[in-house]
């Protein structure tokens, strides 16, 4: 097998098809010797009987992954290579909001250049609404002073990857996911090829902005542990400076019998304090509460049912 194509599809029902046809159209002599993956991450719409008639009739290698309820793209996204065969991967969205041809330029550059393991796609221009934009660019402003490891900021999840670096990637046991982190974090030599986002073919994002305000979050205390660190300095920053005030006072009050100036100063030194123990622990709670997702050793998704049009087997 050549080509492992990753495709995640929540309540795509209406691009199903068109994805299939635009993807036999690009790939043309590849398909022969590519597999489409289909992982159906809960859709409540009828994805899945779709995608069932596409294993039906499809002339070429159809492959579905089918979760028992929705577990999140990144979920999906493991399945999928858990699943590929091929020396190649490829990852795409099912909405052909990323043209399929693309793949195709995607693999002539690593025909080309052997010493590139991945090619990732990244938007020269975002093609989203202002707010949404400003907060994706702040994101990734934090997330790249916080962590190690250097996430291309504009890159989306469109890419091929060789063997190797899935392989590596199916090496990390982590139950959190966050793809663009590990995509940096295997390392290898990975090329950034501009391209350009397309209108969505059918149906709506599924992203909101408390979904995207998570997976920051999610992004960060899995890839950072710099938060800790920031809090435990804040910590003794304030207090360094309480003991030095607390240290002026008794100066001031011993030397010139001055009254302790009384309740603003106080009011404000607890606000600020509590505010700050608050947030810290916060931040540690965040951690400890990945730690417990870890150590529950919960399987990253469940699937209730696969088909293959190359055997045609279903497993439920
Ligand atoms: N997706 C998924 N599970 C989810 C959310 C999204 O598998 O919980 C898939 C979705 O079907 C699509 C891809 O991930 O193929 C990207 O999602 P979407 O188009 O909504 O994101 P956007 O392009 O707006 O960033
Ligand atoms: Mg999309």
């Amino acid at each position: 097998m050549l080509l492992s194509v990753i495709v995640p599809c929540f309540n795509e029902e209406g691009n199903i098809d068109l994805f299939y046809e635009e993807t036999v159209k690009e790939l043309g002599d590849l398909m022969p010797d590519t597999e489409l993956i289909f992982v159906n991450d809960g859709s409540r719409d009828a994805t899945m009987e779709k995608l069932r008639a596409l294993c039906q009739r499809a002339e070429y290698r159809v492959r579905v992954v089918s979760f028992s309820r929705n577990f999140g793209k990144e979920a999906a996204l493991l399945a999928g290579l858990r699943e590929a065969q091929g020396e190649f991967t490829s990852i795409i969205d099912a909405d052909l909001q990323q043209k399929p041809s693309y793949i195709v330029q995607m693999l002539d550059i690593l025909n080309e250049h052997p010493e590139y393991d991945a090619v990732a796609a990244y938007q020269e221009e975002r093609k989203e609404g202002l707010v949404l934009s400003l907060f994706k660019k702040a994101f990734y402003k934090v997330i790249d002073s916080l962590t190690d490891v250097k996430i291309m900021q504009a890159a989306s999840d469109f890419r091929v990857l060789r063997r190797p670096v899935v392989d590596a990637i199916l090496a990390l046991p982590e139950k959190c996911r966050f793809s663009k982190g590990i995509f940096a974090w295997v390392g290898f030599e990975t090329y950034y090829m501009p391209y350009v986002v397309e209108e969505r073919a059918s149906g709506t994002s599924k992203w909101n902005f408390w979904k995207l305000m998570k997976y920051a979050f999610d992004g960060i205390i899995a890839f950072s542990n710099k938060p800790l660190i920031m809090s435990s300095v804040a910590g003794l920053f304030i207090t360094g400076l309480s003991l030095l005030y607390l240290i002026i006072i008794v100066v001031k009050t011993i030397i010139w019998g001055d009254p302790v100036a009384g309740f603003p100063t106080l009011a404000c030194l607890i606000l600020m304090l509590s505010g700050i123990q608050l947030l810290s622990v916060g931040i540690l709670g965040q951690y400890m509460a990945k730690n417990y997702t870890e150590s529950k050793e919960r399987p990253v998704y469940i699937v209730k049912e696969e088909l293959d049009n190359g055997s045609q087997q279903k497993i439920s």
